[in-house]
């Protein structure tokens, strides 16, 4: 109904897109929803949401810093979130009890398989970081079977922590960017937040190979520092995570709705307001 309520709970949570895409989507599959953005007190995430669960909320996206507070609000989890140890995507079900899952590697695997039509199955992957969001996408991404997948973080224990938690799901290695010489890579993912302070790890300028890939999970009006050095060393393709965050959306509003948003339009849009910003 119109008053079904729904809404992003972050901090800081300004320029969230996802009112914006939720909105679309909406208005696309002809659903009656409201979507709004909150920004939560970072000690308050539980009382806040438990408020707006009280209140006839149907459900709600976390972003940063609430996805490992929204896991242990959920009531129940999903295989994927208990894997990825973090939550972006709670939903009220019909007995009361809230549903935690987490779409993000969903979304990264659809933008890079679907809407970039990039190979991954027998690729050799490098990711970069080791956070939340590079654990949040390891599993899916194993899925595709690619070669050979290495994480490379700046401190090297928490690589080595993820490649042993995701051992079962295929070759996966660890080292820290200092190690990484030697050896060429089809398809690089930044997951670092090196982006957001316009920094760039540092990567020998002979990783890619011929044909390589660069994708870097945040997005911005221009080219992130990672995508001018993908670039700059002959990518065969670059891009950033702008198709990640539609995509992960859209799997959330097809676990609340029942029904799949298609997403190039929504992407297109969102592109085209980031690039007459600039
Ligand atoms: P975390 O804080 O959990 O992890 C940050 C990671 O970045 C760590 O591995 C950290 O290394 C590394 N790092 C930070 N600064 C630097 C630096 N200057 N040089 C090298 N490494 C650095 O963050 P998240 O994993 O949650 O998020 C990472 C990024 O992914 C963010 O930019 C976020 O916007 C993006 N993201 C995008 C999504 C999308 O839909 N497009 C969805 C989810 C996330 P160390 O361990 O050594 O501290």
């Amino acid at each position: 109904t119109a008053n079904d309520k729904y809404a992003v709970f972050g901090n800081p949570i300004k320029h969230s897109k996802s009112p914006q895409i939720h909105s679309a989507f909406a208005a696309q599959t002809g659903q009656q929803l409201s979507y709004r953005a909150h920004k939560v007190d970072v000690d308050k995430f539980a009382d806040a949401a438990k408020s707006f669960f009280d209140n006839g909320g149907k459900g709600l996206n976390i972003t940063v810093p609430f996805k490992i507070d929204a896991y242990n609000f959920a009531d129940e989890l999903s295989g994927r979130a208990r894997l990825a140890g973090a939550v972006n995507t709670l939903a009220l079900q019909d007995d009361g009890t809230v549903y935690g899952d987490n779409t993000d590697g969903a979304g990264l695997v659809r933008d890079i398989c679907e809407n970039l039509a990039w190979e991954v199955t027998g690729k050799r992957v490098l990711l970069l970081g080791a956070g939340g969001a590079i654990r949040g996408v390891l599993e899916p991404l194993m899925k595709l079977n690619p070669s050979q997948v290495l994480i490379a973080n700046r401190t090297v224990e928490k690589a080595q922590q993820l490649a042993r938690d995701f051992s079962e799901f295929g070759s996966v290695g660890a080292c820290s960017f200092e190690a990484l010489n030697a050896n060429q890579y089809d398809l690089i993912i930044n997951g670092t937040s090196a982006s957001l302070a316009g920094e760039l790890p540092p990567l020998p300028s002979d990783a890619l190979t011929d044909e390589g890939c660069c994708y870097d999970m945040m997005y911005s009006a221009g080219p992130t520092p990672f995508m001018r050095w993908g670039a700059e060393n002959a990518a065969w393709a670059v891009s950033d995570g702008l198709g990640m965050l539609v995509e992960q959306a859209a799997e959330s509003f097809c676990i609340w709705r029942g029904t799949r948003p298609t997403t190039r339009e929504v992407i297109d849009a969102i592109r085209e307001e980031l690039e007459a910003s600039q």
